[in-house]
């Protein structure tokens, strides 16, 4: 049987191969400045290239370089943002454009240890900027790039999981070169994102189809291997966030149940029914940003919560509803006992407000 293999012929196939068929002609693929190659990652995180070029486009008109971003205030980053979802990495994005800006004289880091302490960058978003902006010898190991390893070298096993992760990791260090590492980096790109895709990989026109042991055993549409499904139940919240000047509206839970008497957030069922939760609640007009959604882990349940801020555009009405209500200031916090996944908002509150 055929197997799979380390040595330049890898890099130098799909060198080639890019050379021939690669894309080029992205907009963040011209003038490759690590400031356009970040923005550019960053937007690309869970997000098509297709969507991802208009809003490119307008972001660089209106922060051209790292400096305009880090000056800008972060209402006008979020309004770009806007319609991208996934806000966090907006805020990361300014946040660390300030560090830049306030720590590295404006430039950013040209090493790997100084990428990753920035805001929102991980060891592959580095690499990525690294390799692609500046040349240095550095791998990366984006959605695309586990994929095709994955293939490549027969990898069982979910890519999430550490000891695969750090497998794949191993097998992107040996595969990336020395020289021409930018360019190696988009090809490998670009071979996960229009050959070796998620599903009807083209293995035809794959560059290293004859030493891939996912095309010799068949195993394309098994790898790479799903994350393990769990057989705990997974329940849904919506939490309200009404948010003025700092202070975020809580009121205290029943005795019983769950946080049972612990301040928490209100809640809804969906979105929809956060407006009409709102409006009982006496917000007047409200702007709503839902944020990133996440996971709190019960013993016997997982809670999905999409945490909905709700800007008031007016001071607070006096009283709310029934409860004990309190509008708690992040900043200057009342000694109340918090529902953990409150306690877990509010402290990312407190860092992207
Ligand atoms: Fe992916 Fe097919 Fe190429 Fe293997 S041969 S790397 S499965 S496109």
């Amino acid at each position: 049987m055929q197997s799979s293999t380390i040595d330049s012929t890898f890099s130098q196939k799909l060198l080639t191969w890019y050379h021939q068929h690669g894309r080029k002609d992205l907009p963040w693929q011209q003038d490759k400045t690590p400031y356009r190659v970040w923005v550019s990652e960053i937007m690309l995180q869970q997000t098509q290239v297709k969507t991802v070029i208009p809003f490119y486009q307008r972001f660089m008109q209106r922060f051209p370089d790292v400096l305009a971003l880090a000056n800008a205030p972060v209402d006008d980053v979020l309004h770009l943002w806007t319609g991208l979802g996934y806000y966090a990495r907006a805020r990361n994005l300014h946040k660390a454009a300030q560090t830049v800006r306030d720590l590295y004289s404006g430039e950013f880091p040209d090493t790997l240890e100084g990428m990753v302490s920035l805001s929102g960058i991980g060891r592959s978003t580095a690499g990525a900027v690294l390799s692609i902006a500046s040349g240095k010898p550095i791998s990366i190991l984006d959605g695309n790039v586990k994929r095709v390893l994955t293939r490549y070298f027969g990898i069982h096993g979910w890519p999430g999981s550490k000891a695969i992760e750090q497998q794949l990791w191993q097998y992107a260090d040996d595969l990336t070169p020395n020289t021409d590492t930018g360019l190696y980096t988009q090809a490998i790109m670009d071979l996960g994102a229009t050959l070796c895709t998620r599903s009807k990989p083209n293995c035809d026109a794959c560059p290293v189809q004859t030493t891939c042991l996912a095309f010799a055993q068949g195993a394309q549409a098994e790898l790479p291997t799903k994350k393990p499904k769990k057989t705990t139940p997974v329940r849904t919240t919506v939490m309200l966030l009404p948010i003025w000047q700092g202070q975020v509206l809580i009121y205290k839970r029943p005795a019983s149940g769950i946080w049972g008497g612990l301040f928490g957030l209100y809640e809804a069922e969906s979105l929809q029914d956060a407006q009409s939760k709102a409006q009982n609640l006496a917000l007047g007009d409200i702007q709503i940003e839902p944020l990133e959604e996440f996971r709190h882990t019960f013993s016997h349940f997982h809670l999905d919560i999409t945490p909905v801020l709700m800007h008031l555009n007016k001071p607070p009405a006096g009283r709310v509803e029934e409860q004990e209500t309190l509008w708690y200031d992040l900043n200057s916090p009342a000694k109340v006992g918090l529902a953990a996944p409150t306690l877990k908002l509010f402290s990312t509150l407190r860092k992207n407000l």
